[in-house]
């Protein structure tokens, strides 16, 4: 399958194996990774933030429910929202989630909007689960065509000490635990790139408190919410 599935589904398969209740994608573009966790039952609440509102729009109503929804209405509830913001400002709404994701993101971010990305994901939302994805620089020599970046949006692309250092300094900053993979497997013979896409999947190391989650973290609201459906 094409590498933006194989990240999707590496996602799902994190969704099956920790059965988070609420789920942000950060920099959710189209909102497809939104679409498909839609469909995992364990999922109660989900919520996407793009700082492009016109490519969050294009498809947003396939995440409104259809008339079967409405027909068998399922036993849980699922509240889907979609905001436009930066990950770059702190908004309450972004508070008590159990799995954030960042597919393919970092990457997109101006090196004033990455130095304070840590402290807004990891210090303010801190949610249990951060999942983030970005290339791996070693693996571009063997895709044709690619001479600097894979794609001129990109501010940047790291190899793996790169990313893991930065990921791990992270991790001891805000005290969570970090492991890495990827996905995309380098052919036969080429294993020492690594993967194509490679992940950090971070998991917070103390306990969340209701505190900790919402009332000691008073902050505006400086997102807008550009669609809500409940199920
Ligand atoms: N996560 C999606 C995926 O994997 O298919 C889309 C990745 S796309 C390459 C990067 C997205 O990040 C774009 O939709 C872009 O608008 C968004 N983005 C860039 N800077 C951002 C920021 N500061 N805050 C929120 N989103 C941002």
């Amino acid at each position: 399958p094409p590498l933006y599935k194989q990240r999707y589904q590496f996602i799902k398969d994190l969704v099956g194996k920790y059965k988070p209740k609420k789920v942000a994608d950060l920099g959710c573009a189209d909102c497809t990774l939104l679409w498909m966790l839609k469909f995992c039952s364990c999922i109660e609440v989900l919520a996407g933030l793009d700082i492009c509102a016109s490519v969050m729009k294009e498809k947003m109503h396939r995440l409104s429910p259809l008339p079967v929804d409405y027909l068998q209405p399922a036993e849980r509830c699922l509240t889907v929202t979609l905001h436009h913001g930066s990950v770059a400002h702190k908004d309450p709404c972004m508070l008590g989630f159990d799995l954030v994701t960042c597919i393919e993101l970092i990457e997109h971010l101006e090196e004033s909007e990455l130095k304070k990305f840590p402290e807004v994901v990891f210090g303010f939302m801190a949610p249990g689960i951060v999942v983030i994805s970005t290339p791996n620089s070693e693996f571009n020599p063997l895709l044709p065509g690619v001479t600097l970046f894979r794609h001129p949006d990109h501010k940047f692309e790291w190899n793996r000490v790169q990313f893991q250092s930065w990921a791990l300094e992270t991790a001891r900053c805000y005290d969570y635990s970090v492991e890495f993979t990827g996905v995309g497997h380098p052919p036969t013979g080429m294993e020492n790139v690594g993967f194509c896409t490679q992940i950090g999947v971070f998991i917070r190391k103390y306990p969340q408190t209701s505190e900790s989650a919402q009332s000691e973290k008073p902050t505006e609201a400086v997102y807008k919410t550009v669609f809500k459906a409940v199920y």
